[in-house]
């Protein structure tokens, strides 16, 4: 408990955040207890945190394995923007700054490491002499698994790292694994009884959107209207082949659009300029096949577009999450012809492992056609379940109508239990339309109770209602034991007749019809030239461009959208927004403060910047409490703390008896007089011993202000 409290502060001095996303706390605490961990995360979930923040903690150094060189560069310069010591190894440093770098190591001046695993590896003895890491983490660890999508078979010497320092705590991250990956993982890496996290998979932020049939043409079309929507946003269109990466970004630029491509073909350099370049916003657009993004920490991503088929869910899953990390609304949308089918099936019959390869495409496929919610198929991929709609996605825009198919399901799954879960699909369609195929008979099926028990459905319907049932997390396909039928947590349930499953009419799966679309349920991020966020932007750029990192490391977009939203204008106002750590108000604050001023100086009256507060007030003043105002007003309850602050020291609230005890008072009282920064909320909080929580002492401090200013 102590470490998570103390993990709450650094958070706030660190990087600038008032509370922890889900789960992040139970993965440091674990790491904090020295033990191994495995974690799935989606990308954008928040994954660098669980590490950065025990390498703060722990005492030594971290190191941190990725395979992903090109994003390196970036994670290390936001960890150095917020004041953190961190380095990286690879092949872009040259060797004398390696040898310094590693001096510094040596000498417990770094505290956090990146480096590749063949990098680790290649000179482990090197490393084995000279140092002891307090932690290890591992990212992108389903790359150690054949089962994964993306099997690195470098990864697989990881395991050494168990016997070299068989007393350091080992974490590993994914944003993809599924349940046999998971095994694979923890296993080939020698974790001992890890803790195994699983975040909700869930980005409900990103809009999903399928469309069928399009021809080239009119796709290029439809794709150009879509960027031209959001003129200053930044997106990525994923292409299926290197030439059609440069077709696609001729277009675009034909039509004003600032477009690069990328692939493979071109030269590294080349590659890391252009990578560079997106990242910078000097190129807007980004043609790329599927070697792009995977380099890329860019949180202000606004779009991304499938102009076709990806090769499995875990993939495509990964692309679209490099959109709209900053938890922002953000799109995606997947083309998807006939033509790119053949084509994977093509690549998938040179692979390794075809038959693994075809059945993770078909998956990909049942999405694309699927009649029921988009996410409810996605989740239920990744082993999770959704119960109700999103809302966000197309089919949920355009609804189908359902019948109560709980019936039908209790079939098939009894099915699939009868045979002892061994069965794979087509066999068990023959199972339940009662043929007498030779191989059922061999395993005696024909003698169980479902045997024929769905003779009244042709065989191309049960494949449909059992894809739906599969898309519903009802039952698994177990790729490690020749695919058999797994009924899932869920699908018990249903069998056991404890919950209803709903099905959709086969008839009702219409042809897609291109265009229809309703409004979506949040506002769309318009160009606007005069509004704040966009002179904020400006502000942020000019310090980047200083700084020669990207923006979004120097500011989120969606700490720009917080500023633009609640205009602190004071020092003491810009504490409480989202993504200024100790170090950043120490650099950027009295820019942005400034800034402000000027922008509500020449854009807006006086009176509306009280506006926020007047809201607030009229609602304490009905009797509202501190959290249902949040709820109303969306928004922080850390934020309308600050706001009865502000309203006490102008005298439009009386009192803050309320919410704050006279004890409180006198101890922060003490605490200001025996601490320095007297501003600053953190070494306030620590001095009290952490018991008394942030929002507390800020109404303390608006009363002992008052006081102060009384006196005087
Ligand atoms: P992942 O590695 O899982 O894809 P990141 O670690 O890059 O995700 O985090 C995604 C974004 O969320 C980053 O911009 C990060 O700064 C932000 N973030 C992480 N943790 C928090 C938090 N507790 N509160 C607010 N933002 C957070
Ligand atoms: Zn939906």
């Amino acid at each position: 408990m102590q470490a998570t409290k103390n993990a709450q502060v650094l958070l706030k001095k660190y990087f600038g955040y008032e509370s922890f996303r889900p789960h992040q706390e139970e993965i440091i605490d674990c790491l904090m207890q020295q033990k191994d961990c495995l974690a799935l995360m989606p990308t954008g979930g928040g994954k660098s945190i669980c590490f950065q923040l025990p390498a703060l903690m722990l005492p030594g150094i971290t190191l941190v394995i990725s395979p992903l060189i090109a994003l390196m560069k970036d994670q290390v310069g936001a960890l150095k923007t917020n004041g953190i010591a961190a380095e990286f190894l690879n092949s872009s440093i040259p060797q004398n700054q390696q040898d310094e770098i590693f001096e510094q190591m040596v000498q417990q001046k770094i505290k956090l490491l990146y480096l590749s695993p063949e990098r680790l590896l290649s000179q482990i003895d090197h490393f084995k002499n000279h140092l002891n890491p307090s932690l290890i983490a591992i990212d992108e660890a389903h790359c150690i698994s054949q089962w994964g999508h993306d099997f690195r078979p470098e990864y697989t010497q990881l395991a050494q790292i168990r016997h070299i320092w068989p007393n350091t705590p080992v974490a590993a991250f994914t944003a993809t694994a599924d349940k046999t990956t998971r095994k694979d993982i923890a296993n080939q890496l020698k974790l001992r009884d890890p803790k195994l996290v699983v975040a909700s998979f869930n980005r409900p932020n990103l809009s999903l959107e399928v469309r069928f049939g399009i021809k080239k043409k009119k796709k290029i079309e439809e794709i150009t209207a879509f960027i031209k929507k959001r003129k200053a946003e930044s997106g990525i269109i994923y292409c299926l082949s290197r030439k059609s990466t440069e077709e696609m970004a001729t277009e675009l630029k034909l039509n004003g659009i600032q477009a690069g491509f990328y692939h493979a073909g071109i030269d590294s350099e080349e590659r890391s300029r252009i990578q560079d370049d997106f990242s910078n916003d000097r190129i807007k657009v980004m043609c790329a096949t599927i070697a792009f993004g995977m380099g890329i920490d860019k949180s202000n991503v606004r779009f991304v577009v499938h102009s076709n088929m990806p090769k499995n869910m875990e993939g495509f899953y990964q692309e679209i999450g490099r959109a709209g990390r900053d938890g922002l609304p953000s799109d995606t949308v997947l083309y998807f012809n006939l033509g790119d089918l053949v084509m994977l099936k093509n690549f998938n019959e040179d692979s390794a492992q075809k038959e693994l390869n075809n059945e993770k495409l078909n998956r990909m496929v049942q999405y694309a056609e699927a009649s029921i919610c988009r996410r409810i198929i996605l989740l239920a991929y990744f082993g999770e379940n959704m119960e109700n709609p999103c809302g966000n996605c197309d089919v949920c825009r355009e609804p189908r109508s359902t019948f109560d198919g709980s019936i039908l399901v209790q079939k098939a799954l009894s099915g699939i239990m009868r045979t002892e879960e061994k069965i794979g699909i087509n066999l068990l369609i023959d199972l339940l339309r009662g043929s007498h195929r030779k191989e059922l008979i061999e395993l005696k099926y024909n003698q169980l109770k479902t045997f024929g028990a769905g003779k009244d459905l042709s065989f191309a319907q049960w494949q449909q209602y059992l894809l739906q049932m599969l898309n519903r997390g009802l039952f698994d396909i177990a790729y490690d034991e020749g695919y058999a039928l797994k009924v899932t947590s869920f699908g018990k349930e249903v069998l056991l007749g404890q919950k209803k499953v709903d099905l959709v009419h086969l008839e009702e799966v219409k042809p897609y019809e291109p265009f229809k679309k309703k409004a979506l349920p949040y506002e769309i991020v318009e160009d606007s030239n005069n509004s704040l966020f966009d002179y904020l932007r400006g502000v942020r750029r000019q310090f980047a461009e200083k700084e020669n990192v990207p923006a979004y490391i120097v500011l989120s977009d969606a700490t720009l959208k917080e500023l633009a939203k609640q205009k602190p204008i004071s020092i003491s106002e810009l504490i409480h927004i989202d993504g200024f750590g100790e170090f950043k108000i120490k650099k950027y604050g009295n820019t942005f403060v400034k800034e402000i001023k000027n922008w509500i100086g020449s854009n807006e009256s006086p009176t509306v910047k009280i506006d926020t507060y007047t809201q607030t007030l009229h609602l304490i003043k009905k009797g509202y409490s501190v959290q249902e105002i949040s709820e109303k007003r969306t928004l922080h309850e850390t934020t309308i703390y600050s706001h009865l602050a502000y309203l006490y020291s102008k005298g439009e609230i009386d009192s803050l008896e309320a919410y704050v005890s006279n004890n409180d008072i006198n101890l922060v009282k003490e605490a200001v007089k025996q601490t320095k920064e007297k501003k600053l909320l953190a070494p306030l909080f620590s001095y009290l011993n952490e018991e008394i929580p942030f929002h507390v002492i800020r109404l303390c401090l608006a009363i002992i202000q008052k006081e102060e200013r009384e006196e005087n």
